[in-house]
């Protein structure tokens, strides 16, 4: 048997790597907070192997990419996204409707459309666990995409925000994978971790008070107590997972970061307490201003909503970005999400006007997108910055965003993994 090994070692030898040079016009450094001109990147495989400057000319075999009249930076990470689904006046009709498998094909278009907007890695933060399967298609190349990190099915308790039989009738119980998550006890929360682990997540997502969307009254009660939050936080640590924490009121969001959540989504009523509290914890805030303005838009459209959800809509959606603003002023972590789902896909980078708008510089904004959230999925030798070593998730723009932050909505250039998807 041992002779069969080496001819098979021989075979499995690469070929010399394909050397691809991007002649970037403009390179924008995220993490210093500079833009150099004409600057060559060099691609070979899958990483970034060079960064020098000037225009790097090709030796036979290797291959140009013209970005010379482009503004080039790495590409973007969202913390915050819902690939399965996508809102709609008939979406909760459409989720009852729905199998897995219908789920899934929705799921990969909304996956490209993303990955085509230039965010190049997202965290999925709550499905059906329909995303964890998307997140080994797109792993295997099956299925164009960003790299997903996933939480699979967020974690509630009865009745809670992410609890799938809110608003349906006792006969029409939902089964399988969906209903999984819905704790009432620390037992309970530890089995869910755990069913995490096994299911393939990469996160724990708990939504620790209500929300906008779910059909129940209140999007701000907290929704788990201490001994519960306590058993996640700590089984999530067995397993190396981050949590994340759904959280808009007050109390909920305190009891959150008390109990050790990485970051906090939205935040809509944090007071001093809570910026406090985020300072001491290091934790994060993830504002997603864009969901909070989409809401209260659809809102106002009648009949968009089940009544509970268009009310709380119309409390909660306005108040997201003066949230932002207060946290972001007084020195509270910031990582860039949006909720994408939430409204259309493909728009996330709209988040990038509504953050200069509430007082941060762009490209502080893009800092927080691409350098800052990298950290925080702890990728940080791998993604966030354009430089050797790193993967080679390269996007470009046609302006520069400290002029035209709108510019990053129309992101004409993609490259992920060192795979042009857009060019
Ligand atoms: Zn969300």
């Amino acid at each position: 048997m041992k002779k069969l090994f080496l001819p098979l070692l021989l075979l499995s030898v690469p070929a010399l790597a394909q050397k691809t040079l991007l002649h970037c016009g403009a390179l924008i450094d995220t993490e210093k907070g500079e833009i150099r001109k004409n600057v060559t990147v060099t691609v070979e495989k899958n990483k970034i192997t060079a960064v020098s400057s000037g225009f790097t000319k090709a030796a036979p075999g290797e291959t140009i990419v013209d970005l010379s009249r482009k503004y080039v930076l790495p590409g973007l990470i969202d913390m915050h996204v819902h690939l399965e689904g996508e809102t709609s006046k008939d979406q909760f009709q459409r989720r009852i409707q729905s199998n897995e498998a219908d789920v899934a094909y929705e799921a990969q278009k909304h996956a490209r459309t993303t990955l085509m907007a230039g965010f190049t890695t997202v965290r999925d933060l709550g499905g059906s666990g329909v995303n964890i399967a998307l997140k080994n298609a797109i792993n295997k190349g099956l299925v164009d995409g960003p790299r997903i990190l996933t939480a699979g099915k967020s974690i509630a308790t009865t009745g809670g925000h992410a609890d799938p039989s809110n608003g349906i009738g006792n006969g029409l119980a939902l089964q399988g994978n969906r209903a999984d998550g819905v704790v009432n006890s620390a037992d309970e929360a530890r089995k869910a971790v755990r069913k995490r682990y096994q299911d393939g997540a990469d996160w724990i997502k708990i939504t620790a008070t209500g929300g906008v969307l779910s059909i129940a009254r209140s999007g701000k009660a907290p929704q788990f107590q201490d001994d519960e939050l306590d058993a996640i936080i700590s089984t999530a640590n067995d397993y190396g997972f981050g949590v994340a924490a759904h959280a808009h009121g007050t109390e909920g969001i305190k009891r959150a970061l008390r109990a050790g959540v990485r970051t906090i989504e939205h935040g809509t009523f944090l007071d001093d307490e809570c910026i406090a509290l985020f300072k001491e914890k290091g934790a994060y805030l993830v504002p997603t201003i864009i969901a909070g303005k989409t809401v209260a838009d659809s809102a106002r459209v009648p009949g968009y909503y089940h009544p509970f959800v268009a009310k709380k809509a119309l409390e909660t959606g306005p108040l997201i970005q003066a949230a932002f603003a207060r946290a972001y002023q007084a020195g509270v972590h910031i990582a860039f999400g949006t909720d994408a789902g939430v409204f259309p896909h493909g728009y996330n980078a709209k988040e990038f006007i509504y953050m200069t708008e509430a007082g941060m510089p762009v490209m502080e904004a893009l800092k927080t997108a691409t350098a800052v959230n990298a950290g925080v999925l702890e990728m940080q030798d791998q993604i966030g910055s354009i430089s050797p070593g790193k993967l080679a998730d390269i996007i470009a723009v046609d302006e520069n965003p400290e002029t035209n932050v709108a510019t990053l909505m129309n992101v004409t250039f993609v490259m992920k993994d060192g795979k042009v998807y857009k060019q």
